[in-house]
């Protein structure tokens, strides 16, 4: 049994995780407030719910939108003051509950969530990504996260996969994000259109036949199966599991990815299955609670 902490860019989501199990959670805006004031008020509310529910948990998981280095979250773009820079021993002081905290980048929780309970489980060597808002992405091999020396590895989001293509939110060109994210569908589905759509109205589009849509799709496809094609490659993972809001249009992406992927990565890193994470949208919070009952067992 752990608590558990999922920040993201609008909201904070906290829950006593047991196993694959929210035992309860609850959320709030993320808007205006510090790191030190969120945290300070909810972990008291998590507090409340381990007496509610007469439970004691062991350590705490946190989710965050960035990279943890040496202890410390060293980016987290459009987020409140305070977060980027902010150490584990600053989020532990600030909960204020008394226990271990682990705290990894929210790609990488929800890839543990899936390896531990998802469409992961019982492989030791996959690829996680998620489509949303960004595009992010984790890599579990041999049964660890792969961190790299700057905790900031394996994001494919900020793969570039066209040298010359859009602009992304990072400041370079042609990152998969910039093509794959549903901000990205949405912007050229306008461009070719002039209709202002979210991502997944596009998809609904395309459904019914519109070819913009689905050539917009078919772009975002392309891109992800050139970045896969490049993860094959280097890591040789056995399965990629697709999560995040977008998964739900993985049908209008799937044969696009799969046709790059086949061009582009060797047959010795082939077939390379594609299939829909299986937690959605608490993976995050469930990959941050067992990653720190596996730091509580001494195994991460
Ligand atoms: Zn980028």
């Amino acid at each position: 049994m752990e608590y558990a902490i999922d920040v993201g860019g609008t909201k904070i989501a906290f829950a006593i995780v047991d196993g694959p199990r929210l035992l309860s959670h609850d959320a709030r805006s993320t808007a205006g407030a510090s790191a030190e004031t969120q945290l300070r008020l909810i972990g008291p509310l998590l507090a409340e719910m381990a007496r509610r529910f007469d439970v004691t948990p062991q350590a705490i998981g946190l989710s965050v939108p960035g990279p943890v280095l040496a202890n410390t979250l060293t980016h987290a773009p459009n987020m409140p003051p305070g977060w980027a820079g902010a150490t584990i021993d600053d989020f532990s002081s600030w909960l204020g509950l008394g226990l271990p905290v682990v705290a990894q980048r929210d790609a990488l929780m929800g890839g543990l969530g899936e390896y531990a309970f998802g469409a992961g489980s019982g492989r030791s060597s996959f690829a996680y990504l998620t489509l949303g808002t960004g595009v992010g992405g984790g890599l579990i091999l041999e049964g660890q996260p792969l961190l790299g020396a700057n905790g900031a590895a394996s994001e494919i989001g900020h793969l570039t996969v066209s040298r010359s293509g859009p602009l992304c939110g990072c400041g370079r060109r042609g990152c998969v994000e910039a093509i794959a994210s549903g901000p990205a569908i949405a912007k050229h589905y306008l461009a070719a259109s002039g209709q202002t759509l979210d991502a997944g109205q596009v998809a609904g589009r395309a459904r019914q036949g519109d070819q913009l849509a689905t050539t917009v799709f078919r772009r975002a496809g392309e891109a992800l199966g050139v970045a896969l094609a490049a993860w094959a490659q280097v890591a040789n993972p056995q399965l990629v599991v697709v999560g995040g809001s977008l998964a739900q249009s993985l049908d209008l992406l799937q044969p696009a990815m799969e046709r790059e992927l086949k061009r582009r990565a060797w047959a010795a890193n082939l077939p390379l299955p594609i299939v829909a994470a299986e937690l959605g949208g608490p993976a995050p919070l469930i990959g941050a609670a067992w990653a720190a009952h596996q730091a509580v067992l001494g195994h991460f």
